[in-house]
């Protein structure tokens, strides 16, 4: 163990992302001594794209804003905080005030509370070629990787707001852009569908189903069913973007009560139902899935920690 390191923290933040960073900075200025284990510093924020609705920017890229936010982080070391990047969090064990929290290479860290803030994940389709062609051809982020389909022929499986807002990217660079959705029509935001449907590029499989994805060294190609007639046909494509949505991330919590979406169940302050477990941003079960909501509930959720802690027995 890293000699600096105390052997017991007041928390134990998991994930670098808006909420867990935000949750960081309140928590040291609260004079706590914070841990943050995550396996990357900015989350989503990084892929957001051009961010619209942060307050103060009119409009700033969200590698900018991540970056932002990672730099106020870091000016917090050696101050009250520690910073653990690149690891996997695989456990949370023990009781208030004493938790153990595991990471992928057996190292144990302790603390009195714990504040979840892992976030979220693209949702899977669970087909063949689909993991091992991820990053060859298959795609979970439009924003990041449309640039590398330019005059390509993709696909998007899936039919709502994800789907959309990845052909509306693709539409800008590909050749053309199939959407394969499994129900009987789109559904989303109305101006980003005409905008999407309204593009001689853009051709809608409805009541389609992707079942594989064909390709050794990249992507060749998808082979779907018409859910109606049976019938299966390949699509030769050299990309595949996935956007069925989104799930929590916290498999390595196994103590706290989820929703049936997963989500960390939390009251209006983060606390989960685990005393001295807390959660806060895209992986708990409060409205909303922005980065200033999610910062908000950083900030709101180390407050309560910070008052928690100053009620427990020494
Ligand atoms: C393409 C895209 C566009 C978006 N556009 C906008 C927008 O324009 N405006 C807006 O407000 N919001 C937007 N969002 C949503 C916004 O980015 C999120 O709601 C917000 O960033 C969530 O922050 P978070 O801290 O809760 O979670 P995340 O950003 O998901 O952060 C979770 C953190 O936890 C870490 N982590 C996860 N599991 C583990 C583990 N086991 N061990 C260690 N670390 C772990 C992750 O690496 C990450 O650092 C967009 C999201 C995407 C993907």
């Amino acid at each position: 163990m890293d000699q600096n390191l105390p052997d017991i923290f007041d928390t134990i933040i998991i994930g670098g992302g808006a909420s867990g960073i935000t949750a960081a900075i309140y928590a040291v200025r609260k004079n706590l001594k914070v841990l943050m284990l995550t396996k990357n510093i900015g989350g989503q924020a990084a892929l957001s794209g051009d961010v619209e609705n942060y307050p103060g920017y009119s409009m700033i890229s969200g590698e900018e804003l991540a970056r932002k936010f990672g730099a106020e982080l870091l000016s917090f070391k050696g101050k009250g905080l520690w910073v653990k990047e690149g690891l996997e969090v695989t456990d949370i064990s023990g009781a208030v005030p004493n938790f153990s929290v595991k990471i992928s290479d057996g190292e144990e860290f302790h603390s009195k509370t714990v504040i979840i803030a892992s976030g979220r994940i693209p949702r899977m389709l669970g087909i063949s070629g689909e993991k091992e062609l991820l990053g060859k051809g298959v795609s979970t982020c439009a924003t990041n990787n449309s640039p590398f389909f330019k005059d390509k022929d993709v696909a998007v499986v899936g039919g709502g707001n994800c789907a959309l807002d990845a052909a509306f990217s693709l539409i800008k660079v590909a050749r053309t852009v199939t959407m394969i959705n499994i129900t009987d029509s789109l559904s989303g935001d109305a101006i980003l569908m005409n905008n999407v449907t309204s593009s001689e590029k853009v051709k809608v499989l409805n009541n389609h189903e992707a079942v594989e994805i064909l390709g050794d060294a990249s992507v060749g190609g998808i082979k779907i069913i018409d859910k109606l007639t049976k019938k299966e046909q390949i699509l030769p494509v050299s990309g595949v973007f996935i956007e069925i949505g989104w799930t929590p991330s916290a498999p390595f919590d196994k103590l706290t009560e989820k929703n049936e979406k997963g989500e960390i169940k939390v009251d209006q302050f983060g606390a989960s139902s685990v005393p001295g477990i807390f959660a806060c941003g895209d992986v708990n079960d409060q409205v909303g899935e922005q980065i200033v909501i999610a910062a908000g509930e950083g900030a709101k959720t180390a407050l309560k920690v910070a008052e928690y802690i100053s009620k427990l027995p020494n």
